[in-house]
């Protein structure tokens, strides 16, 4: 996608810092944290949304196999983690790459905490 902020990182044409990658998948860190550690999931195929990515489930798989390895070599998964994806307006969405925002390096708010 010509017009995708997330496919110009992709193709190295905005910087970002790498966190993880693979052959499917690539992993930065959010520009503007909401927790010590907050990482942005993107398969290197351009989707809009997750709603849009359940067409190609593999593409969630693969995702989600990241984030496990990612956060398996790291002190995330041991001291606990979450993993948020926004969809359209209501959901805060801002940037229409499909994009999972993993997040924690502390105690995190919200959702029943
Ligand atoms: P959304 O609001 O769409 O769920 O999440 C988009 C995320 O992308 C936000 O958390 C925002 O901080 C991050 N972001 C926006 N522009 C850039 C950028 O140029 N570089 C990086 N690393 N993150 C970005
Ligand atoms: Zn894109």
């Amino acid at each position: 996608m010509d017009d995708c902020l997330f496919c110009k990182i992709l193709n190295g044409e905005i910087p970002s810092t790498k966190v993880f990658e693979n052959e499917n998948v690539y992993a930065f860190k959010d520009i503007n944290p909401m927790a010590s550690e907050h990482y942005l999931f993107i398969h290197r195929e351009h989707t809009k949304n997750v709603n849009d990515m359940s067409s190609h489930p593999e593409q969630l798989a693969q995702i989600f196999q990241a984030i496990s390895l990612f956060t398996q070599e790291s002190s995330l998964e041991e001291n606990g983690f979450r993993v948020v994806t926004n969809v359209n307006r209501n959901g805060g969405q801002t940037v229409f790459h499909t994009h999972f925002h993993v997040l924690g390096g502390e105690p995190l708010k919200g959702f029943g905490s």
